[in-house]
Order: structure tokens, then sequence, then C-alpha cells
């Protein structure tokens, strides 16, 4: 726990990211969780894993854009990244996802309407290339702004996806809200950054258990539940209720990040399940790496037989 809320704590720091890309600790440890610095390499790996019979949702590494013109950069940089995998023949297994912090929601009064602009650029070129987009759920502060931006770009991209995070106490409301609109394209996640306390679940029982509930809610709905969990008790769950309420393995995916449990994404997809594989790339990859680590000591003690190593 303390291990955990230090390095979420790390994680926002910017001089931590400038020692740490220093260092250069990094390939080992970036490889495994990360396709590559650039596009092409993100396309090359979702082109691997197709064909391995998974899907992927690709994104393009950085938050918390500081200027406008960075956010239109990131933009381009989706355009750029949709347009390859059309090349490539990819868009029928691979989509995007995108952090709203990336294309500019954190950038004062004005960042709302920037960020729905920039999205629902990429939601267009998506579907000219014949894919979708899944829109990250970042820290606490940003969530009422992104349900707002995913409410309304909705209207006009109805396959938009959009994140929950169990370990906040409204989601079981969100979900619910989202259960009631058809098709409606809703990843669950426990929640990684650091939460307030007054308004999350801290203990692991609890996230699971509101995990669970949010779940029950989407698998008995008309929604499309996309179940993005690690943890063996909660796929499990997931399977039971899937066929409780009447889903086939098309009316509902798992999804995993790329580099965890890659055994188990096998496992389901050679079952016949939809396994959807979370794949990130770019330079700017400190901020998620240090979310693993607090996720699962196993992948700090990684990073730090990598460091020892050198
Ligand atoms: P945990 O609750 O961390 O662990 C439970 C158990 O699962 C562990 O005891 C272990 O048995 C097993 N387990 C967990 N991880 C691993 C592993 N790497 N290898 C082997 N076993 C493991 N969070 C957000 O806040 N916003 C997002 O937009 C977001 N998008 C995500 C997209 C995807 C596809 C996924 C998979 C996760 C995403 N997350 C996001 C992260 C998520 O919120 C969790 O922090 C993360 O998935 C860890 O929680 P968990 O449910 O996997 O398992």
């Amino acid at each position: 726990m303390v291990l955990r809320q230090t390095l979420l704590a790390a994680s926002g720091s910017d001089r931590l990211r400038t020692i740490v890309a220093g260092t250069r600790l990094t390939r080992g440890v970036v490889d495994r969780f990360v396709a590559g610095e650039h596009a092409e390499d993100a396309v090359r790996v979702a082109g691997e894993l197709a064909g391995r019979g998974l899907l992927t949702s690709v994104d393009h590494l950085g938050e918390e854009t500081g200027h406008p013109a960075q956010a239109a950069e990131v933009t381009k940089g989706y355009l750029h990244l949709l347009r390859l995998l059309g090349e490539a023949g990819l868009t029928s297994s691979a989509e995007v996802s995108v952090k709203p912090t990336a294309v500019g929601l954190a950038l004062g009064d004005e960042g709302e309407q920037l960020a729905a602009d920039n999205i629902s650029r990429i939601c267009a070129a998506a579907a000219e290339a014949g894919t979708t987009v899944t829109v990250d759920m970042e820290g606490e502060r940003h969530v009422p702004a992104t349900l707002r931006l995913v409410a309304s770009l909705r209207s006009e991209h109805p396959r938009l996806g959009c994140v929950l995070q169990s370990y906040l106490r409204r989601t079981e409301g969100d979900a619910a809200a989202m259960a009631a609109a058809p098709g409606s394209r809703v990843r669950l996640c426990k929640g990684a950054y650091a939460p307030d306390p007054a308004t999350a679940y801290t203990a692991r029982r609890d996230v699971d258990a509101a995990y669970v509930r949010s779940l029950r809610r989407l698998m008995d709905s008309e929604a499309y539940p996309m179940v993005a969990t690690h943890d063996p008790r909660m796929i499990d769950i997931a399977t039971t209720l899937a066929r409780r309420f009447g889903r086939t393995y098309d009316d509902f995916e798992y999804q995993m990040l790329y580099g965890a449990r890659p055994d188990e994404q096998r496992r389901l997809a050679d079952l016949g399940a939809r396994v959807r594989v979370y794949l990130p790339y770019g330079g700017d990859w400190y901020g998620y790496l240090v979310r693993r680590m607090a996720e699962r000591p196993a992948n700090a003690a990684f990073a730090a037989r990598a460091v020892l190593r050198r």
C-alpha cells in the first residue's frame, strides 16, 4: 500500500520523469510494456498480435499536455496512426485509445472544448478508417469533464468508448447510465490513479465488490462491456455473468495491457473470446510505467532488476 502510494505520487513528478528518462534504464523495462517509440512500431506489434488472434487498442503515450499546439500535435499523431493502421489492413482488429489531457483537457477554461474538438477529429478519422476510439479515464479531477465530453461526442459518434473506474464511488451510477444506451462501449477497470478517499473506495475488497456490481449492470443491459482486468477472479466472474445474461463471445470483450498475462490473453482467445490488448507506444512512457509498477510489485521488482543488471 505504501509502495503503491509512493509510486503513484512519483508518477506525476516532472523532476523524477527527467531523471529516470536520463538514466536510460529503459529498453528491457520499456520494451516489455510499450510497443516502441513510433507509430510504425505500434502498427507492427498490432499486426503481430492480430496474427495471434488478438485485438488491440493503440495508445499514443503522453498526458497533461501543456499547450494547445502540443495537443494539436498529439491529434495529428493519432490521424497518422489511423492512416497507417488502415494501410496495414488492421482496422478490423485495432482501435485507438486517447487520454483527454493529451489532447488538451487540462488546458484551463478552453480545455474541455479543445479536447472535445480534437477527439471528434480522431473519431471522424477512425470512422473513415473503419474502426473505433475509446476515451481513457485519468485522475479523478478530470472525470466529470471526461464524462461530459464523451456524452456530447456520442451524439455524433455513438461507438465512442468510455472507461469507468470501479474505485470511484460514483461509478456504479455512471455504469447504470451508460448501460441504458444500446451498444454503449464501456471499458470497466479498477482505476490506476490516486483517488481521494472521500469519494473512492480504497480497500481492495471494496474496489473489487464495486467492480462486480458495475460489471453486472453492464452485462445485464444492451451495452457492450469491455472487461479490463488481469485479475483471475474478475475474469471468472465476467465469464459467469456473460453466460448468465445470455451473452456470446461476440457480445463483450476482455481487455489486458500489453506485457501483462500474455498466457491468459492467449488462453481466452483460444476459447474463442474477443481479447483486446491495450498497446501503448511513444517516448513519454514514464507516467504509464510507474502506474504499472504501483499496480503490481512484481513489475517494480522487474524494473529494479533491469537497473541493477546495468
Ligand atoms: P489488480 O487488482 O491490480 O490485481 C488483482 C490480481 O490480478 C493480482 O493479485 C494478480 O493475481 C492479477 N494481476 C494483476 N495484474 C497482473 C499482471 N500484470 N500480471 C499477472 N497478474 C496480474 N486505469 C485507469 O485508471 N484508466 C484507464 O483508462 C485504464 N485503462 C485500462 C485499460 C486496460 C485494457 C487495462 C487492462 C487496464 C486499464 N487501466 C486503466 C488500469 C486498471 O485501472 C488497473 O490499474 C490495472 O488493470 C490493475 O488492476 P487489475 O484489475 O488488472 O488487477
